[in-house]
């Protein structure tokens, strides 16, 4: 740092205290990962991390430290802080260096709240990575806003129940039914434009907004299968879940798909 600090003011034009800050960081590192070479340590055994606190800084410093050496690069904003603020400053840092093709693993910092878990990190890792379809790890479900249509909190719970209970069942169907973490689910508040969004996912229902008619249409790849009504939407709606997943990512799924696709769409799923 003294030796760079002195150099730079020699310099005719020295560069600013952050620059400079910032190929400190990226000189040290590249010395580093060098001598560990010289002591024997194989290239392929050296992955670089080189985490800042700012996020304009870190964007910087990966960029630059991605067109000067091949070592695979560990990316993650330290730091980041407590709830959406760490959230929303990690995936703005990361996602912009991913995008570039920059990064080979990724950590995300969060400060727990007090007794809130730590996996938060890791869930929230997998969830930037999905979103930006580099790798899925679960179904992630869609929901709407809500607006004025909607006056309970039926809609949310829902999305939240079905998102909570898809992610409690990756450890099974993991290995029960491949590609699984690629199904879409839509939880739409309203029957006047909810169906337009359930019907691009693999499976959606949109539940009763305001002064409309207490049914909840269900589409399934598209096609509208059921209409469900009453206290039980919600156990109805997992069971449809359930069946879609049985059919259509277990072994043989694909033949039960073909059968059930020559079915008349009238026929409710669960009845299959
Ligand atoms: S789907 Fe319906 S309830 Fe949801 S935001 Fe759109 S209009 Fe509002």
């Amino acid at each position: 740092m003294a030796r760079m600090m002195d150099a730079n003011a020699q310099l005719a034009q020295p560069l600013t205290a952050e620059a400079l800050m910032r190929e400190m960081l990226i000189q040290s590192a590249l010395e580093n990962a060098a001598e560990a070479q010289d002591i024997g340590l194989p290239a392929d055994r050296i992955i670089i991390s080189c985490k800042v606190s700012s996020v304009q800084d870190l964007i910087k410093v990966y960029r630059d430290l991605g067109s000067r050496c091949d070592y695979p690069l560990h990316l993650g904003l330290t730091e980041a802080g407590m709830g959406s603020k760490g959230i929303v400053a990690s995936t703005a840092a990361l996602s912009v260096l991913m995008q570039e093709g920059i990064g080979d693993t990724i950590r995300i910092s969060l400060t727990p709240e007090p007794g809130e878990s730590r996996t938060k990190e890791v869930v929230v890792a997998q969830e930037i990575l999905q979103t930006m379809g580099i790798r899925s790890f679960t179904p992630l479900v869609t929901a709407c806003p809500g607006c004025g249509r909607t006056t309970s909190t039926f809609f949310q719970e829902l999305a939240q129940k079905i998102q909570h209970y898809l992610r409690d069942q990756m450890p099974i169907w993991r290995n029960e039914y491949p590609g699984v973490e690629n199904m879409s689910v839509a939880v739409m508040g309203c029957v006047v434009n909810g169906p337009g969004e359930s019907k691009l996912a693999n499976i959606g229902i949109s539940l009763p907004g305001t002064g409309e008619v207490p049914v909840a249409p269900v589409f399934v790849d598209g096609e509208k299968t059921v209409t469900l009504k009453g206290e039980g939407i919600a156990e109805d709606f997992k069971l449809i879940v359930d069946e879609y997943v049985r059919t259509h990512y277990a072994e043989g799924g694909r033949l039960r798909q073909a059968v059930t696709s020559k079915l008349p769409k009238t026929i409710p799923l669960k009845a299959i």
